[in-house]
C-alpha cells in the first residue's frame, strides 16, 4: 500500500518534503482491531507538531494522520460490533488504559497511558490502517468521506473546547485563530447558543471575511480591540501573543480556553508583557484542552449530523501531503485540508 511516511524529525522551513511516499505492507489487524481501507484523512496542525518535534512520535518511521475515514476491510477475531464494509472514522484517541481514574470518568484523553493515532501507532496518511474497534466510530450517512474527515479532530476538539468554556446562551464568545477547528466551532456555537455574539480574531483578511460570511458578529486582527468585552475565548493559534491579547479582551470572570497541543517558541518573549491587573485580575481563568475523549467524538458526530454542520474542505491527493502541510504552516487556511486516497 502507499503511505506518506515520517522518517526524521525536523523543521518544515528547512525541508518542505518531510514526508516520503513509500510502499508498505498492508497491516494485519490484531484480534480487537479493524483493518480499514482509508478513503480520506484530514490534515491537522498536530502533524506539524509531530514533524517538528514538539510532540514527537516515540518510534520512527511512522505514518501520521488522525482524522481518518474509511471502510472496514477485515475484522480481528474478537471484534463484536463492526463488520466488513461498514464506514468508520478514527480520531486522535487510539487507546487508553481503561482502568485509571480518568478512563473511569470518561476523560481517557487525560490517561497517563493515552496512545495517539498517527503518533504512537500508524495513522491514516495511507491506503490502509488498523485501529482498535473501541476507537472507531460509525459515521452519519449525511457526510461524504471528505466532509466527515475533519469532524474527527478539528470538529470534535472544537466541541470539547466549546464545552470547556462553559458558555451559556447570550454570553459573548471569541475565537482567536480561524482554521479548521474554529470554523466548525462557529457553526456549532451559532446553533447551540443563538443569542451569543461571536467575535473572530484572525491574521488574514481572508479568514476574517470567511468568519463574517459564516455569521460572526465581528472580525478583526489578533490584538484588535473588539467592540465589547468577551466572556469566553477559544484560542486555536500556535503563538503566545493571542494569549495576552485574549486575556486583555476578557470580561471580569471570563475564561480563555487554549485549544492547542503545543505552542511554538517563536514569540514566547511576549509573555513578559503579562500584566496582572490587565490580564489576570478580576477572576479571569485560563484552561487548556487535551484533545478528545471517545464520548466527545460520538456526541459531536451526532450533533454535527443533526444541525447539520457542513465543513468547508480542500482536497489534496495523498502524495501531496507535504503541500497541504506547508500551506498549513504558512497559515494559508480556509476551512480544513483533507487527503483523499482513491480517485472518485
Ligand atoms: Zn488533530
Ligand atoms: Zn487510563
Amino acid at each position: 500500500m502507499q503511505a506518506m511516511v515520517l522518517k526524521k524529525i525536523g523543521l518544515l522551513r528547512e525541508n518542505e518534503e518531510r514526508l516520503a511516499l513509500e510502499n508498505l505492507a498492508v497491516p494485519q489487524p490484531a484480534e480487537n482491531e479493524l483493518l480499514i481501507r482509508v478513503s480520506a484523512c484530514g490534515v491537522c496542525h498536530t502533524e506539524l507538531d509531530e514533524i517538528e518535534g514538539r510532540t514527537p512520535p516515540p518510534r520512527l518511521p511512522v505514518v501520521l494522520g488522525h482524522q481518518v475515514i474509511g471502510r472496514i476491510h477485515t475484522v480481528g477475531a474478537k471484534v463484536t460490533f463492526f463488520q466488513p464494509g461498514d464506514r468508520v472514522g478514527v480520531g486522535w484517541i487510539f487507546s487508553a488504559c481503561g482502568s485509571c481514574r480518568f478512563c473511569r470518568t470518561g476523560n481517557e484523553n487525560l490517561c497517563p497511558d493515552f496512545k495517539a493515532t498517527g503518533r504512537d501507532f500508524h495513522g491514516g496518511y495511507a491506503e490502509y490502517m488498523t485501529a482498535p474497534e473501541s476507537s472507531c466510530f460509525a459515521i452519519p450517512d449525511i457526510f461524504s468521506d471528505i466532509e466527515a474527515a475533519p469532524l474527527l479532530c478539528a470538529g470534535a476538539i472544537g466541541f470539547r473546547s466549546l464545552r470547556l468554556t462553559g458558555l451559556t446562551n447570550g454570553m459573548t464568545l471569541g475565537l482567536c485563530g480561524f482554521g479548521a477547528s474554529a470554523h466548525l466551532v462557529l457553526h456549532l456555537a451559532r446553533h447551540l447558543f443563538p443569542a451569543s455574539r461571536i467575535f473572530v480574531f484572525a491574521r488574514s483578511v481572508n479568514e476574517q471575511k470567511f468568519a463574517l460570511a459564516l455569521g460572526a458578529t465581528w472580525a478583526g486582527d489578533i490584538g484588535d480591540k473588539p467592540p465589547l468585552e468577551i466572556d469566553r475565548i477559544i484560542d486555536t493559534t500556535p503563538a503566545w501573543k493571542p494569549v495576552i491579547t485574549s486575556l486583555a479582551a476578557l470580561s471580569p470572570g471570563g475564561r480563555l480556553v487554549i485549544n492547542a497541543i503545543r505552542k511554538e517558541e517563536a514569540d514566547k518573549n511576549v509573555l513578559l508583557q503579562l500584566d496582572y491587573p490587565a490580564h489576570l485580575w478580576q477572576e479571569k481563568e485560563i484552561k487548556s484542552v487535551a484533545n478528545v475523549s471517545r464520548t466527545d467524538i460520538r456526541q459531536f458526530l451526532e450533533l454535527a449530523a443533526a444541525i447539520p454542520i457542513r465543513p468547508e474542505v480542500r482536497k489534496f491527493a495523498l502524495r501531496d501531503a507535504n503541500i497541504a502541510l506547508a500551506e498549513l504552516k504558512a497559515r494559508n487556511i480556509r476551512g480544513a485540508k483533507v487527503l483523499f486516497m482513491h480517485p472518485g
